[in-house]
C-alpha cells in the first residue's frame, strides 16, 4: 500500500522502515531538515542496532523517501501514520500540540479519501478527537477513518521488536478501516489484537504503568533485602519461576527512565484525575521510581561520608543500553547530584556521549574509553548495563582504580565473582562484597 509515516523519531523511523520491508511503498515526512538529508543519504539519525542497514535496503529498493514537504508525503497515499512526539506537560498530562500540527498539515494538503493511524501514544479519547478535527476541517464528500494503532517496541531492539512483537493492537469503531490495517501489518506475522478505539489507547497506557509497577515493585523488595540480607536476585529468579508471576521485568536497579515510562505513568495518573479517579497505586510506583533513582548517592554518601573532592566515573549514561537516548536517564540526576556535591565527574557511553553533552551539566567531563573514565578514580557509578561494561574483567578496576569502590546501580556482576577480587562492591538489594 502506498503509506506516508509522520515523525522519523525512534517510532516512526523503524515503522517506515519495517513498512517499506514487508512491501509497501513508504514516505517518511519530519519537519527536521537535517534529519531528512541524513537518512536520504543511507544514514540513521538515531542508533538502533540493525536499522540502518534495512534503511539503506529498502532505499535501494525503491521503497522508502523521505521529505520535509507535507503535500508532498501526502500525495497519492491511502494511509497516514501518525508517530511523533507526545512529551509531557508540566501538569504531567500530555502535550498534543505536535499532533495537532500534524492535523493541521493533514487537513491542508490530503484531498483524497484517508486512514490516519495514531502510533503516538495518546490519551483515552484522543483518537475520536483526531476524527473530528478532520472531519470538521476536510471536505465532507472525503471518507475519513480514524485507527489507534499504539507502538509497544523497545528502544535498542526496536527493529527486532517488530518483526517478532508479543501483539499488534489495532483499534477501531469501522471495520473496514480496521481490516485495512490489519491488512498491511499481517507480512509481519505478529499476532493482531483488534479492539475499539478507547481500548486500544488504554492499553497502552496500562501496559506501560504495569511494567513501571513491576519494577518499582522489584526496588522496594530490594531495599528491603538490603536490610534483611536477602539477596534480591535470588528472590526475583523464585518468584519468575511462577508463571503468574512472570521472570520479566523483575530486575532490580536505581529505576526506569526513557523516553516512556516517566511520562505515560504521569500521563495516565492524569487520565485518572479527569475523570476524578485517584490512581494512588501508580502514583506510588512513581514516588518509588523518584526514590530509587537516589539509592547510589546515599549509598556512596554513606560509605564516604562527604564526597567532596572525590573523583567518579560514570558508565554508562543512556537510559538503557543499545541506545543513545538520553530522556530521563539515570545519569542526568545522579550526574547533577555529584556535581551538586562537590565531585569531579567523568563519564563514559559506548554511543550517547554526543547526546549527553547537551544534557548532563557543563562540569561533567567525557572519556574515550571505559580505562580511561575509570583511570584514577575513587569510585564508580554503573548505570548503564551496556554489555561493554558486564563482560569486562574486573581486574581493571583493580589495576586503574584510586580505590577500587564500585556502585553498581544495575547490577551487572555476579556476588560470586567479585568475590574474587579485591573490589568494594555495592548494588541493590545484595549484600555489601568485600
Ligand atoms: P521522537 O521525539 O524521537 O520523534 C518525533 C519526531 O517527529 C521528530 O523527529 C520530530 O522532528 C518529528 N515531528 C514533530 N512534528 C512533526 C510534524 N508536524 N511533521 C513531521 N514530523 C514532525 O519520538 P518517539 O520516541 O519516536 O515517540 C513518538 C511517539 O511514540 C510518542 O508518542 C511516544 O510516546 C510513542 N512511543 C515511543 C516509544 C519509544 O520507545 N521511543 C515506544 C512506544 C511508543
Amino acid at each position: 500500500m502506498n503509506i506516508s509515516v509522520v515523525g522519523t523519531g525512534y517510532v516512526g523511523l523503524v515503522t517506515g522502515v519495517a513498512l517499506s520491508h514487508i512491501g509497501h511503498q513508504i514516505t517518511c515526512i519530519d519537519i527536521d531538515e537535517s534529519k531528512v538529508l541524513r537518512m536520504r543519504q543511507g544514514i540513521s539519525p538515531i542508533f538502533e542496532p540493525g536499522l540502518e542497514e534495512l534503511m539503506i535496503k529498502n532505499i535501494e529498493a525503491g521503497r522508502l523517501f523521505f521529505t520535509t514537504n507535507h503535500r508532498e508525503g501526502f500525495k497519492g497515499k491511502d494511509v497516514i501514520y501518525i508517530a511523533v512526539g507526545t512529551p509531557e506537560k508540566e501538569d504531567g498530562s500530555a502535550n498534543l500540540t505536535f499532533i495537532e500540527k500534524v492535523i493541521e498539515d493533514i487537513a491542508s494538503n490530503v484531498e483524497n479519501d484517508i486512514i490516519v493511524v495514531t502510533k503516538s501514544t495518546v490519551p483515552v479519547g484522543t483518537n475520536h478527537y483526531i476524527k473530528g478535527l478532520l472531519k470538521a476541517s476536510m471536505p465532507s464528500d472525503l471518507k475519513i477513518e480514524v485507527v489507534s494503532n499504539p507502538e509497544f517496541l523497545r528502544e535498542g531492539s526496536s527493529v527486532y521488536d517488530t518483526f517478532n512483537g508479543d501483539r499488534i493492537v489495532i483499534g477501531a469503531d469501522n471495520e473496514e478501516a480496521a481490516k485495512v490495517i490489519e491488512e498491511i501489518n499481517k507480512p509481519f506475522g505478529v499476532p493482531i489484537y483488534k479492539t475499539d478505539i478507547k481500548s486500544a489507547e488504554m492499553i497502552k497506557y496500562a501496559s506501560n504503568a504495569f511494567l513501571a509497577t513491576k519494577i518499582s515493585f522489584v526496588n522496594e523488595i530490594a531495599n528491603i533485602c538490603e536490610k534483611l540480607g536477602a539477596d534480591v536476585e535470588s528472590v526475583a529468579c523464585g518468584m519468575g519461576m511462577d508463571k503468574r508471576v512472570g521472570s520479566m521485568f523483575l530486575n532490580a536497579g536505581i529505576g526506569y527512565g526513557g523516553s516512556c515510562f516517566p511520562k505515560d505513568t504521569k500521563a495516565l495518573t492524569q487520565i485518572a484525575a479527569n475523570i476524578d479517579h485517584d490512581f494512588e497505586l501508580l502514583k506510588a510506583v512513581i514516588t518509588v521510581n523518584n526514590n530509587q533513582q537516589q539509592r547510589l548517592i546515599e549509598k556512596a554518601t554513606e560509605r564516604f561520608g562527604s564526597l567532596v573532592g572525590k573523583r567518579v566515573a560514570i558508565l554508562g549514561l543512556s537510559f538503557k543500553p543499545n541506545t543513545d537516548d538520553m530522556r530521563e536517564a539515570a545519569s542526568i540526576i545522579t550526574s547533577k547530584q555529584l556535581i551538586a556535591n562537590g565531585t569531579h565527574v567523568i563519564a563514559y557511553d559506548p554511543i550517547a556521549i554526543e547526546n549527553a553533552r547537551r544534557i548532563l551539566p557543563s562540569e561533567v567531563k567525557y572519556a574515550q574509553s571505559f580505562e580511561e573514565a575509570i583511570t584514577e578514580a575513587d569510585m564508580v557509578f554503573l548505570l548503564t548495563d551496556w554489555a561493554e561494561f558486564k563482560d569486562v574483567n574486573l581486574n581493571v578496576y583493580v589495576e586503574k582504580m584510586n580505590q577500587p569502590v564500585i556502585f553498581d546501580g544495575r547490577n551487572c556482576y555476579d556476588l560470586d565473582y567479585v568475590k574474587n577480587y579485591s573490589i568494594e562492591y555495592h548494588s541493590i538489594g545484595r549484600n555489601v562484597v568485600n
